[in-house]
């Protein structure tokens, strides 16, 4: 890890991030470790290198975005990962989110409805050899069974509603957060299960990309 950070030509700049990041309330140290051992250069495409840490959302091509650096890590910090802690998360993007949730919990899945976004953060993943995480191309609004319950589900687009599968798919002691609301402002809300019931707390106002699937949005219709 030392030795690679000598060639990193971004170190200030992601040291910089680490600062504003903590400046806007990031203090989990795990969090912010996680943070640094990932390199947000390397999920980006080349065109907005430049941009790699700004603490802002960063375009992806198919017009998706790259959220916000201190936006993921409050998710994170909010969840409160354990490596233990099995980790769903909906919109795979680049896979640089993913990378970090990697770090902190040891079983990671990521569904993204974007063949082409997945297939290169699955490149990413691999050429990083980041290898507790498992892809799906899908529609992450009916969650991925196969694995459930996950004790954190992460989602990184903003819904109407909470779609019902994710709810189901939560194990007992299991967070979830999801930007919900219209397509243009949304809350960040926190939902727990606690013996079998949900309950619901306000994080913050944010703004997502729309959830588009079954139970998100319908389509890429006009907005508004
Ligand atoms: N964590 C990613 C966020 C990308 S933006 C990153 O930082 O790069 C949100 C992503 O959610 C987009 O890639 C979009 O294609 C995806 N998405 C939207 N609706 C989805 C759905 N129903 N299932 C899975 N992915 C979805």
């Amino acid at each position: 890890m030392e030795a690679g950070a000598v060639n990193d030509r971004f170190i200030g700049q992601r040291r910089a991030l680490l600062n504003v990041m903590q400046e806007r309330g990031i203090h989990d140290m795990n969090v912010l470790r996680a943070f640094d051992a990932v390199h947000r250069h390397e999920f980006l495409p080349s065109s907005v290198l430049h941009r790699a840490y700004e603490d802002a959302p960063v375009p992806i091509g198919f017009g998706q975005t790259a959220s916000q650096p201190s936006l993921q890590a409050l998710y994170m910090q909010v969840l409160q990962l354990k490596p233990s802690d099995k980790v769903l998360e909906i919109g795979t993007g680049c896979g640089f989110q993913t990378a970090v949730l990697a770090q902190l919990a040891d079983r990671v899945y990521s569904v993204e409805r974007l063949r082409d976004l997945s297939v290169r953060a699955r490149e990413r993943l691999d050429a990083l050899r980041v290898s507790n995480v498992a892809l799906l191309v899908g529609d992450g609004t009916i969650g991925w069974s196969r694995y459930a319950p996950y004790d954190a589900i992460l989602v990184a687009a903003a819904a109407p509603d909470v779609p019902g599968p994710l709810l189901d798919q939560m194990a007992e002691g299991g967070r979830m957060l999801i930007p919900v609301g219209s397509r243009d402002v949304q809350r960040l809300v926190c939902i727990r299960r606690v013996d079998g019931r949900y309950t619901e707390d306000e994080v913050t106002a944010c703004t997502f990309v729309p959830l588009l699937g079954r139970f998100g949005w319908e389509s890429e219709a006009p907005r508004g």
